[in-house]
């Protein structure tokens, strides 16, 4: 984008090291395999990649040439994941709807290109954990679109200290498997943008002068600007594009327009909603009408939200202003919380089930647990990420021993949240039975795995066994680490035993297993005797 600004002191280097590398053949070839092999082999992966290899973006690309969605699709689609937000839901696939229609009209006709668009940046308001950036990412993997978050709070203003927003542009190439094609029609969401208010003009003291830079910064960005594809900053990166240079390679595009590329911001505005109704009681009939505001919620206030509000909250009116559409997420009560239980396709509990069906186990809540988990998630106040944390909380020791309990299947009941480790423990007592099943299997496990080792055969009784499993269960240790503990030195003397009398397998009983230490010292004692006095020799060791 500055390329023809005043020389950083990375341009400075990056002149001096392709003098040195035009000089140095060897030195660049050793250079470029450094760079290309851990690249190469190591893609950047983000969670939100919706791109996996260059069909799946040409796939996508036809996708949006073909895009012929209807503003009620979208909202359909959106429901199957995303519980209330009816608003957004609604305002966001219109937005979506006649973003991507602009850009099918100018893939069919270049002359739509030349005609003036406004383009439709949003701005969602609303508490955190309601949904916001679920509603993008879901929007996003609809579309087949690339899709970068970050926090404004990570930018500055000169992008050398802290972030450079035109990083973003960057991560959507990346995300975009290379493909500047697509990832000129990606999404990118900047959360926490009421952060980056800038306390001049603020009222309610923003972050500082420097908040007012990266909002210009910004600014360029959701307009049309080239932004330059190798980062001034990024070392690593230069030098590829360096080497790619010199090597003649094919050139690829070094610049990205923003032009098409959707920008949504976003934040709590904690105390916007304060100064709406402030104003708005100041206009009413004259007379201060604040009180008999008060029970009206945050969110019906911010749905009022106007550029004077967002100016006085200190941002820039040409910031603001280029970002038109504007919705208010709603905050979510506990039955909102149930629902999303139950019914979004993306719930945690689809999660956890998934998890314990990993290791054969059933997972089941009944509707009271649900509707207890939502009530201690709302209390966490982080939306639907409480959810989250109570269940974490909650399930934290199942997940931990029910894996090697045995247990087939396990309910979540209201008795399990209030008395969650009492509830463990009589789940695991009542199937012992199963428990001792698997741990008679895991001493099998441990005889195979050390006649592996050592070519030596260890076969336990049935009372070595219950010893065995006893021992396990009360001082909570694996039947392996429990096995190699007792019988660390067991591999040396079986070892001398079986030079001494060519005997390769040994029955371990219970009272080995109590004291195994006194039984080999025996057992390599009597070795000892069978090779004085061979006729003793049997072939076993008891
Ligand atoms: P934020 O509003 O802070 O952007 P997110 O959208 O990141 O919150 O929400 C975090 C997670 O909580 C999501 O990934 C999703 O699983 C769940 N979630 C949040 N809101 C909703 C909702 N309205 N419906 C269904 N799930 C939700």
């Amino acid at each position: 984008m500055n390329d023809n600004g005043p020389k950083n002191p990375f341009e400075e280097l990056q002149k001096q090291l392709q003098e040195f590398l035009g000089k140095n053949p060897n030195v660049h070839a050793q250079v470029s395999s450094f760079i290309h092999t851990p690249q190469e082999s190591t893609p950047q992966q983000t969670p939100a990649q919706p791109v996996d290899s260059p069909d799946d973006a040409n796939d996508a690309l036809q996708r949006i040439r073909n895009f012929s969605l209807k503003p009620k699709e979208i909202r359909d689609y959106l429901n199957r994941f995303v519980i209330k937000q009816n608003e957004a839901k609604k305002v966001l696939s219109v937005a979506i709807c006649d973003h991507y229609n602009h850009i099918r009209q100018c893939l069919d006709d270049e002359k739509n290109r030349e005609q003036e668009y406004h383009k439709q940046n949003i701005i969602l308001l609303g508490p955190t954990g309601v949904g916001k950036t679920y509603l993008m990412k879901n929007i996003a993997k609809l579309i087949g679109v690339p899709f970068v978050k970050a926090d404004a709070t990570k930018f500055s203003e000169t992008g050398y200290v802290g972030g450079d927003v035109e990083d973003l542009v960057r991560d959507l190439v990346k995300v975009a498997n290379g493909n500047t094609e697509l990832a000129q029609y990606g999404i990118i969401y900047i959360d926490e943008i009421d952060k980056i208010a800038s306390a001049s003009n603020s009222e309610h003291g923003g972050r500082d002068v420097s908040g007012r830079g990266v909002q210009i910064n910004l600014l360029k960005l959701m307009e049309d600007t080239e932004v330059n594809l190798t980062s001034q900053t990024d070392m690593m990166a230069q030098m590829q594009a360096m080497m790619e240079m010199q090597r003649g390679a094919k050139k690829r595009p070094r610049t990205l327009s923003t032009r098409h590329i959707l920008f949504i911001v976003s934040g709590a505005f904690d105390r916007l909603a304060e100064s709406i109704k402030k104003r708005k009681s100041q206009t009413s009939m004259g007379f201060n009408t604040l009180n008999n505001c008060e029970d009206v919620d945050t969110f019906s206030f911010l749905q009022q939200v106007e550029t004077s509000d967002f100016i006085k909250y200190g941002f820039e009116p040409e910031f603001i202003g280029r970002l038109p559409i504007r919705v208010a997420c709603e905050s979510l009560k506990a039955d909102d919380l149930a629902q999303i239980l139950n019914s979004s396709e993306g719930s945690i509990l689809r999660q956890y089930k998934n998890d314990f069906k990993g290791y054969d186990i059933d997972f089941t809540i009944t509707p009271e647990a649900i509707t207890e988990v939502a009530t201690r998630a709302e209390s966490e106040r982080t939306g639907a990420r409480g959810l989250m944390t109570v269940l974490e909380k909650l399930l934290r020791d199942f997940k931990f021993d029910l894996p090697s309990a045995a247990i087939k299947s396990f309910e979540v009941t209201t008795a399990t949240i209030h008395h969650p480790h009492e509830t463990l423990k009589e789940l695991i007592m009542e199937n012992k039975h199963l428990q001792e099943d698997v741990l008679n299997g895991d001493i099998d496990r441990f005889a195979k795995w050390f006649h592996k080792e050592h070519t030596i055969t260890l076969t336990f009784t049935a009372d070595a066994c219950k010893e065995l499993i006893g021992e396990a269960l009360d001082h909570d240790l694996t039947i392996h680490a429990l096995c190699q503990k007792k019988f660390a030195d067991f591999q040396h003397g079986l070892k001398i035993i079986q030079r001494n009398t060519g005997i390769d397998t040994f029955t371990i009983d219970e009272n080995t297993v109590i004291n195994p230490d006194k039984s080999l010292s025996k057992w390599v004692v009597d070795s000892f005797e069978s090779t004085k006095n061979p006729q003793k020799s049997t072939s076993e060791n008891n």
